[in-house]
């Protein structure tokens, strides 16, 4: 067999945030089987991200296979502009029954960021359905993530994000402090106070407010309170603001809810998913609304929802999407978050008495170690491969987030590695 041409990848291909001139390596891979990722040489790494928060069921699951061929073998994609399929109907029928009412409408799209930016034109276009067409603008909290495109971009924690790169040209919203109750907190007036005053002062052009519920993740890792959520949707409902949640990261099961906004009991008026949808197999996304919103919409000047992309509900992602739905509801998911849960606390626990670590958490299959110095990205990476696990953390954060098949033994590797590596890492270096 032919190896993969590094030098090749190294001279012509981009990767995630990376930099051309100064490429970290990147680690040829031959397969993907269960928890294992296998590289060209052989060596399997166990799988301590699931590619990025995805692959919940692992890699080449036989069940997901079988639905990917079954639906090569009638077709693998027709325009949806005027018309459907089996597939996306299928999906959009598990979606609706597993999220809370009165979420009504599915636009399926093809990727996160997709996602947001039809929850943020939703937005905008239901209230010039209403008659406000002033309210345009969003409203957020820091230290958030929603994407890389323009419209998510404008929603990302205005710092770590790329706001300062592309001043003037990306929409301006407005940030409310991040949310400082954790997790098991009741949070106070004062924790809302900011969020609140913003929504005070300008509901006369907020559209929305968009958020992570309960975990935000690639803006910092952080966990807090449900009852956040539960305050946030009355202050919106009092100031008349839509709520959207971003549950492309938590869905499916990640934080031990199937669902984050189910540990708060709160529904949005938008919900964006993602990422773990087709159990990492592919790309696809899907924004819900409600009825309501989904009329205000299309009642507007333009009488229709203006987006449609060229592989919108594309069939083979939406009948490996039903598939992983199927697989992931028919097992005890409950009980394996838990006990990944239980495996993280207890085998994450001795990072805490190491000088360089600033703060162990986990929530579901999340588990957090964060360091007092961000990480040399190169170095660190070097380090998991040889201890034979695959965890790429960014910035001063090294987590976990493994497919739920994942076993006792393989776990236990996991947390022994980052607990290793985080002993390595003095407060200065
Ligand atoms: C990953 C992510 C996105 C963007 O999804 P892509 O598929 O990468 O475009 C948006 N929001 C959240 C919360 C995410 O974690």
């Amino acid at each position: 067999m032919k190896t993969i041409d590094l030098d090749f990848d190294r001279a012509h291909i981009w990767h995630p945030y990376t930099s051309i001139t100064g490429p970290l390596p990147v680690y040829p891979v031959k397969g993907a089987r269960g928890v294992h990722i296998e590289l060209e040489d052989g060596r399997k790494l166990v799988d301590g991200m699931s590619s990025w928060w995805a692959a919940i069921h692992g890699y080449n699951h036989p069940e997901l296979n079988r639905a990917a061929r079954e639906q090569l073998e009638s077709m693998s994609h027709v325009m949806f502009g005027g018309l459907t399929h089996q597939p996306a109907v299928t999906l959009a029928r598990e979606l609706l029954g597993i999220t809370p009412e009165p979420l009504d409408r599915v636009f399926f799209c093809d990727s996160g960021s997709v996602a947001v930016e039809v929850a943020l034109k939703m937005a905008i276009q239901y209230w010039d359905g209403h008659g406000n067409p002033r309210k345009k603008r969003m409203l957020t909290v820091r230290s958030g993530y929603h994407g890389d495109t323009f419209g998510a971009m404008s929603v990302c924690d205005p710092e770590t994000g790329m706001h300062h790169l592309f001043r003037g040209i990306l929409p301006e919203q407005y940030f409310a402090e991040a949310p400082q109750c954790g997790f098991s907190d009741i949070c106070s007036e004062e924790h809302i106070a900011d969020l609140r005053l913003k929504l005070e002062r300008h509901a006369d052009e907020l559209a929305a407010v968009i958020i992570e519920p309960v975990v935000q993740g690639a803006g910092g890792m952080r966990f807090y309170s449900p009852h956040y959520l539960n305050r946030l949707r009355q202050l919106c409902d009092l100031y008349g603001v839509l709520l959207i949640f971003d549950e492309i990261a938590t869905g499916f099961g990640r934080t031990g809810k199937l669902f984050a906004l189910e540990h708060a009991g709160v529904v949005p008026d938008i919900l964006c998913l993602g990422k773990a949808l087709t159990g990492g197999y592919m790309t696809l996304a899907a924004t819900l609304a409600t009825a309501d919103v989904a009329e205000k919409v299309c009642s507007g000047e333009a009488g229709a929802f203006m987006h449609g992309p060229t592989f919108m509900a594309n069939p083979l992602a939406c009948a490996v999407a039903v598939a992983s739905l199927r697989l992931l509801l028919g097992s005890e998911w409950q009980d394996t978050v838990l006990r990944i849960e239980r495996q993280l606390q207890e085998g994450l626990e001795p990072c805490r008495k190491f000088d360089g670590v600033a703060d162990v958490r986990v929530l579901g299959a999340i588990g957090v170690v964060e360091l007092k110095r961000p990480v040399d990205m190169g170095e660190i990476q070097k380090r998991f491969v040889e201890k034979g696990v695959w965890v790429r953390p960014f910035g001063r954060l090294v987590y976990l987030m493994p497919p739920f098949i994942i076993g006792t033994g393989d776990l236990e590797l996991l947390t022994t590695a980052v607990c290793d590596i985080a002993g390595e890492y003095g407060p200065h270096f």
